[in-house]
């Protein structure tokens, strides 16, 4: 491996589903490591057996596959590592870092209740950790971390700055039960450091665990990972983001139809920045992404944005790609494989339907007069526009578009001719073509629809509505 290449990770606990908090980690990672021609490891953290499940695992790889967030090499399991993990806690034990602590459950809390009573620090103090070997009974014990008591552990991390915590405020942790099992809080810079992650990318709720690592990659003698512990998410009121402000799961944004680059562009300004720049593509934030445009204060989740830089994406999307996108949206939500013929007239359609849907169910609504079959049925709006006056001008209209060019021009001159002859403006004209052609009172254009589906498709159309 180049000794300079970046190598991030995103390590998470397969306790539910892909969090949107989480998907965020996932893309800094991601963006910051694919940037810099580095890797990106995803490693599963299911070292607690109780809540892990292979279900979470699943919808987290499920997740991250939908956002294109791709990872190099397999998804490593923690818990699969366990027997790495307690070879290093035996080589501090061995080296003096670590001490076996004999305590039992009851000395502890007699310990913190005596703490308690002189109010002094409840961290607990083991009286094993100078103790020399041959006191050592032939007991249970776990292995315990040597701390430092005095003097502080600074993390340079590279969103808070130094952040100083005093050592009597960190106690001896565990790294291995007495069963056997390590910690936590050991594993994880086992896991970075095997792993040769340079950039640990990671939510600030783990800033208070960054300390005690820190102390394991002393004992260890390895180099500590750049650490950047960015500020969790908000909801849009400046509360942290939860059920109450609506979709958590990643996956329930897949299903509201976001297409994943607007998502990925929503996520990348949700705590990071490139100057003003909200509107950007995939190629542009692995450009620009990095460490020091990550801001201290939580970012605001806001529906609004999103939708707004959604309907940005998927008017600057190619054709093909929205298609993709779309028929991607119509599997998660089970709806049915489009019908070759309707996937063509789409995909001849895409060009105006992009422009005015901001997500994919907005774009089923603009599709639906590809994606309905005569006879339409129509809405309520769009019936009242099919008045008896109505009608009857559609029927002068049906003749008229017989063995005509079919091209925007000769359509124009048509339609705008038949109004004028009526005394009518363009748009009362409209609402009964928008209402024959779609059903429905809000569509496309009138022209771009009937060059959509062809003269003969119109003209069948015209008459289902007119007679
Ligand atoms: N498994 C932890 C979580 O899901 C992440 C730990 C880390 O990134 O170091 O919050």
């Amino acid at each position: 491996m180049n000794s300079d290449q970046v190598v991030t990770r995103f390590a998470p606990s397969p306790t539910g589903y892909l969090h949107i908090g989480g998907a965020r980690t996932a893309l800094f990672n991601w963006l910051f490591a694919r940037g810099r021609g580095g890797k990106f490891l995803l490693r599963i953290e299911d070292t607690d057996r109780a809540r892990s499940t292979p279900e979470a695992t699943a919808a987290i790889l499920k997740g991250m596959d939908w956002l294109g967030l791709d990872h190099d090499g397999e998804v490593i399991s923690q818990f699969d590592r366990a027997d790495r993990h307690a070879e290093v806690a035996h080589e501090m034990l061995a080296s003096g870092h670590a001490y076996k602590c004999f305590a039992t459950q009851d000395e502890i809390q007699a310990f913190r209740d005596a703490a308690k009573a002189e109010g002094k620090s409840t961290l607990y103090q083991s009286p094993w950790r100078d103790a020399a070997a041959d006191t050592h009974p032939n007991a249970p014990y776990v292995v315990r971390l040597k701390a430092p008591r005095e003097g502080a552990t600074v993390i340079k991390d590279a969103v808070q700055g130094d952040v100083t915590i005093r050592n009597d405020q960190l106690d001896d942790m565990i790294c291995l039960r007495s069963d056997g099992t390590p910690t936590y809080m050991l594993a994880v810079v086992v896991d970075d450091h095997d792993m040769g992650v340079t950039h640990a990318i990671r939510g600030d709720d783990h800033l208070n665990n960054a300390a005690r690592q820190m102390l394991v990659y002393q004992a260890m003698g390895w180099d500590v990972p750049i650490w950047a512990h960015i500020p969790l998410i908000h909801g849009p009121d400046g509360k942290k983001l939860s059920k109450r402000h609506g979709a958590l799961g990643v996956e329930e944004y897949q299903a509201l139809g976001y297409p994943a680059q607007a998502m990925r562009n929503y996520l990348a300004r949700l705590g990071w920045s490139h100057g003003d720049d909200e509107f950007f593509s995939d190629a542009q934030a692995l450009e620009w992404f990095d460490l020091k445009g990550i801001g201290k204060s939580p970012a605001r989740f806001d529906f609004k944005k999103l939708d707004n830089l959604s309907g940005q994406h998927m008017a600057a999307m190619d054709d093909a790609d929205v298609l993709a996108g779309y028929e991607a949206f119509r599997n998660v939500t089970g709806e049915d494989m489009l019908h070759p013929q309707k996937r063509e007239l789409l995909s001849a359609a895409m060009y105006v339907l992009k422009t005015s849907a901001k997500t994919f169910p907005q774009l089923t609504e603009k599709a639906r007069f590809v994606l309905a079959d005569r006879p339409l049925e129509c809405d309520e709006k769009a019936q009242k526009a099919l008045d008896e006056v109505s009608r009857s001008i559609l029927k002068e209209l049906t003749p008229q578009l017989q063995n005509v060019s079919w091209d925007r021009n000769t359509l124009e001159a048509i339609l705008n001719g038949l109004a004028e002859a009526h005394g009518l403006k363009f748009g009362k004209l409209a609402a009964p073509l928008r209402a024959a052609l779609a059903g429905r009172a809000v569509t496309p254009s009138v022209f771009d629809m009937m060059l959509v589906l062809g003269p003969d498709e119109t003209i069948a159309r015209l008459k289902d509505a007119s007679t």
